[in-house]
């Protein structure tokens, strides 16, 4: 339903042009769950935000860059030529693919009762008002497991938990019937328990509305829990991509490795976390070479540093950015 290619984001700042995103490509499919994973910086919200095409007035996408959606009618539309304002553009932002944030505070006004900008979205997207309006608002609340559903849609989002309101931001995107649904860290600020939860009401609700997902996160430990596909990024490129089963079981690229080695484990609670060491850098200030190099534990001296590593394709699915893979170096 969605194939992105060499989206290429730049700004620009006083400081001259970076840029965070450079020729990323992927796809979600049908009923599929996409986990972008890395670390923050890495260019991953920054990406997915060009497909709302929520980027700041400062940002520019490369021409070359093409984001293809096939809507609900079945129309190819081109994200990359939509004009702001467009009625295409109003139609594509919540009726066909829908956005839940980290910080729902951000997201729902403070002034208006959460029924009411459930219903506000209804109205827009679905053409229901009124009663009609309101009695889906509370199926809504009721389906992502908020209690009290008919009390709580009159209340206001600071009158709600911080895991409810994220509930509620789930019903709010889900409200306009979106096909594809983008998860910008939805559960980073909640505790632990509440993001079981959470998770468990995401996954369940993609399944059960066969929509397409991408869930942004850092954490690898979430993916293995909600992703079936899996794109790690790093310095605004897609460094490894593959099922999220593979990509877990048989990591290919050192940085996935340090991510893996990164999730606490349940049965060595004693074993100490080994971190990827050092720092991601500024796109600024991006290392010739691999941008992971610095970092790197496997790192070729000599050529890592120097020439940027192709992408090798391991099996169907399952690409990788790194010299360790790409065979001819080994032939040469
Ligand atoms: Fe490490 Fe070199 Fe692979 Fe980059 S290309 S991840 S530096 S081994």
């Amino acid at each position: 339903m969605l194939t992105v290619e060499n989206l290429s984001i730049s700004f620009r700042t006083d400081e001259g042009r970076i840029t965070p995103v450079q020729g990323v490509g992927f796809s979600v499919a049908e009923g599929r769950t996409l986990g972008i994973v890395g670390e923050s910086g890495s260019g991953k919200s920054v990406s997915t935000k060009a497909l709302m095409r929520l980027l700041p007035g400062n940002a520019e996408i490369d021409t070359k860059a093409r984001m293809r959606y096939i809507a609900k009618s079945g129309e190819e539309i081109a994200i990359e030529t939509l004009k702001a304002g467009s009625r295409t553009l109003r139609h594509l932002r919540g009726g066909e693919i829908g956005m839940i944030f980290q910080e729902p505070m951000a997201s729902f006004s403070p002034v208006y009762t959460i029924g009411n900008q459930i219903m506000e979205t209804i109205r827009l997207h679905r053409g229901l008002k009124g009663r009609a309006g309101r009695d889906l608002a509370v199926a809504m609340l009721t389906k992502v497991g908020i209690s009290n559903p008919s009390t709580r849609v009159d209340q206001y989002p600071h009158e709600l938990s911080g895991g409810m309101r994220q509930r509620a931001m789930i019903a709010l995107a889900l409200s306009a019937g979106p096909r594809l649904l983008i998860a910008d860290e939805p559960t980073t600020a909640l505790d632990v328990t509440i993001q079981a939860q959470v998770l468990d009401l995401m996954r369940g609700l993609q399944r059960d509305l066969g929509m397409g997902m991408i869930f942004i996160t850092h954490d690898l430990g979430v993916i293995a829990h909600v992703a079936d596909d899996v794109a790690v990024m790093y310095l605004g490129t897609i460094v490894e991509t593959g099922t999220a089963r593979e990509v877990l079981k048989s990591p290919a690229h050192p940085y996935t490795r340090g991510l893996i080695k990164a999730i606490p484990r349940a049965d060595r609670l004693d074993a100490r976390l080994e971190a990827v060491p050092g720092d991601i850098p500024s796109p600024s200030a991006r290392p010739a070479g691999c941008p992971f190099h610095p970092r790197c534990a496997e790192v070729i001296p000599g050529l890592c540093d120097r020439a940027t590593p192709p992408e090798v394709v391991l099996s169907e699915g399952r690409r990788v950015r790194c010299h360790l893979h790409d065979q001819t170096r080994a032939v040469a």
